[in-house]
């Protein structure tokens, strides 16, 4: 049903780019006979939301260009997959990683998926593999053209609430049409000049899945920014930092340029990997601006 949203509901401070989100559940008051809705398709609005239910969960992130303004993209979602091919496009970590953060911050249990591991050799996914396995974080491989791991995703989307994520072009449509044909989400085609997908989805939406739960779709997102993350807090976000907290030599060491790092040490041992690190400066880089 169409709804418009009461205006009281857009002057609350923390609601003003996001009063209604996907996801919300909320109370409306239908404006008209609910019998009489076919013959009035195309009048809109039919309701007027009037009240938003206590969000149990959110996605944020700072809106673009506006970036002390908080935009939820979805609510009261407990899962967030993080969707990324091997190739074509080509594996983005320091995106990934951007994305186990605002999970982690907005309290949803991460899962990455590597897709169209057709495109590559086996040796090559391990690197990938040992990395997140590393971290404790949950990772399934698949490939919607082989058939493979399409099994494990649907297990992850059974009966949870989840929010899809990944630039376009790595599969996400293809994946939630593999387990769920019904959802006839459309397929974007990657030009071979760039190598990037089409931007097929246009907006943020929730569909039911036939064998129980929800998933957010959303529009494929080639940026995000980490919203209310603060510099000094970013380490905290990185768990693989944790044990070394007590062995740096200066106690809010942020593993950047102190003498004496523990973390700086173990990763020119080969114990903390090179491309979470890289992530890391990077965001900090960006967090200083
Ligand atoms: P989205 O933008 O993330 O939703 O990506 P799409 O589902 O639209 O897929 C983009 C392109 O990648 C399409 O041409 C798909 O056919 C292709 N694709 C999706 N999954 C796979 C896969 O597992 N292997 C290969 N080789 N191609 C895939
Ligand atoms: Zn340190």
């Amino acid at each position: 049903m169409q709804c418009s949203v009461r205006e009281s509901l857009k002057t609350q401070a923390a609601a003003v780019l996001s009063p209604v989100v996907v996801g919300d559940r909320v109370r409306l008051e239908t404006l008209i006979d609910i019998e009489d809705q076919n013959s009035l398709k195309g009048q809109q609005p039919h309701g007027v939301i009037f009240e938003v239910a206590p969000r149990q969960s959110k996605f944020s992130r700072p809106k673009r260009g506006m970036e002390d303004l908080e935009q939820i993209v979805a609510a009261n979602i407990d899962r967030m997959l993080a969707v990324s091919s091997v190739a074509r496009p080509q594996f983005k970590a320091g995106l990934i990683d951007r994305f186990l953060i605002t999970a982690q911050q907005g309290g949803l249990e991460p899962t990455i998926v590597i897709n169209k591991i057709d495109l590559v050799h086996e040796i090559d996914l391990n690197r990938y593999v040992d990395i997140y396995a590393s971290i404790g974080i949950k990772l399934i491989c698949t490939s919607v053209k082989d058939n493979i791991g399409i099994e494990e995703f649907t297990e992850c989307l059974k009966d949870h609430a989840s929010i899809i994520l990944g630039q376009s072009g790595v599969g996400k449509s293809s994946l939630l049409n593999a387990v769920d044909p019904e959802l006839q989400l459309k397929i974007g085609h990657i030009s071979d000049y760039s190598q990037k997908g089409t931007h097929t989805t246009t907006a943020v939406e929730m569909f039911p899945l036939k064998f129980g739960g929800y998933v957010v779709d959303t529009p494929g997102l080639k940026y995000l920014g980490l919203w209310e993350v603060e510099k000094d807090d970013l380490k905290h976000y990185f768990p693989e930092f944790a044990r070394y907290l007590n062995e740096c030599k200066f106690r809010n060491c942020n593993h950047i340029n102190e003498p004496g790092c523990a973390v700086k040490a173990a990763l020119k041992n080969g114990v903390i990997y090179p491309e979470r690190y890289q992530s890391y400066l990077k965001l900090m880089e960006q967090l200083e601006e």
